[in-house]
This record gives C-alpha cells, structure tokens and sequence, in this order.
C-alpha cells in the first residue's frame, strides 16, 4: 500500500508491513558512495521515491490520516528517504509530533549533520517527538568518513555526527549507529563498533 497525497510524489510509503516511511527530502548534506542517489536512481523496491518538490508538512498528514483511521494503528513511522530528514527540521517535527500524539512510535534515519545544519540544539527538539535514532556513522574516523560520505561540509562534519550520536544516546529513548559493511573493511567495522560502544550504544551492520 502506499499513501499519496495529492501529487504524484510518494510521501508515504510502506515498505515493511505495518510500518509507514516518510520521504521527506531528496537533499542530503553528503554523497556516500553506496547511495542510489548519486546514480540518479530513487527507486526503492517497488517505490519511486524521487521527489518533484518539496511539500508542505500538511500533505504528510492528509497521506498519513487514512492510515490512522484504520482500527488497526501502524507499528511505526520512520522518517527515511533517498534525502536528510532533518533538513526538513520544521516539517519533521510536526509531522512526529502529530504521529507520536497518536500513540504510535517514530524513528528517525539520519546522517547526524543536523545540528551542523542548524547550528542549534536538535537533539532537544527530537527528544519531544522521537523515539528511536538511527544515526549513519558509516565509519570509525574522520578521514574514513571523507572517503565514504563525501560530505559537503568536509573534515568538520565528522565531530558533528560523533557529537550527535552522543547526546542522541543521552537524551533519546534509544539511539544507535549503523554502517554499510561493504563500503569498510573488517578493521574499519570492529573500529567503528568500538566507536560505537565508547559513545553508549551499538552498531548495527547494514
Ligand atoms: S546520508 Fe543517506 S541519503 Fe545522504 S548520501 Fe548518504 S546514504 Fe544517501
């Protein structure tokens, strides 16, 4: 099932039973080298997630409704596109936020730069409306990090993710890293679980 609003842009998207995506932005702060995106291609299994525009917070909510009325609620609502999520900070937060006040969990996928987007307390903001983070730190250091994420801001981006990860384990529900086993080395993977561990939480291999 999927749930469109009323372009043909695919805002919302059920790609595990039960459990609803909200595709929010194809912008991202970085170009990892495994991303679909730097090949042009949005296609996720069955979905095109390439977006034409951004859309305002409240055509999630008409695309989401449908699915709330059902007597059966959604397991839960991750924000995850082939974009950042968090550039889209005001959006993100009222759409969580009108999701959570529904009794039904969020979890956000991101790439940890959204307090270097914003330069302010992101982490706070969430913890009102988030319950689990999936932070990409796609590597054990720095200069690993330049070579998988590309990311636009350069070497500083990488204390930024750190430092999100870590107030996110503090101040969140539940907060974890994730890597793409294939773009690292063995060495690299324990590396960054080490990482991982040293900042509270665990590493989820992709
Ligand atoms: S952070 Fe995610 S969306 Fe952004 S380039 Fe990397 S894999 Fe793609």
């Amino acid at each position: 099932m999927t749930a469109r609003a009323h372009s043909r842009d695919c805002l919302v998207y059920e790609y595990r039973p039960n459990t609803l995506y909200v595709n929010l932005t194809n912008r991202c702060t970085n170009e990892c080298l495994f991303c679909a995106r730097s090949g042009g291609e949005y296609r996720l299994g069955c979905f095109d997630l390439r977006l034409a525009a951004e859309h305002p917070a409240a055509d999630y909510l008409s695309a989401l409704e449908p699915r709330f009325a059902r007597a059966s609620l959604p397991r839960e609502v991750v924000f995850c596109g082939y974009g950042e999520p968090t550039l889209r900070i005001d959006a993100l937060i009222e759409i969580a936020g009108w999701v959570r006040s529904r009794g039904v969990p969020v979890r956000l996928n991101t790439n940890g730069q959204a307090e270097l987007i914003h330069r302010t307390d992101v982490v706070s903001m969430l913890a009102a409306c988030v319950d689990r983070v999936n932070v990409s730190l796609n590597a054990p250091d720095g200069a690993s990090y330049l070579r998988v994420s590309n990311p636009v801001a350069g070497e500083e981006s990488w204390r930024w993710v750190v430092g999100f990860l870590r107030r996110a384990v503090r101040s969140l529900p539940e907060a974890w890293a994730s890597v793409v086993g294939e773009a690292l080395t063995a060495e690299e993977v324990s590396a960054a679980r080490e990482l991982a561990g040293f900042c509270g939480t665990r590493l989820l291999v992709r």
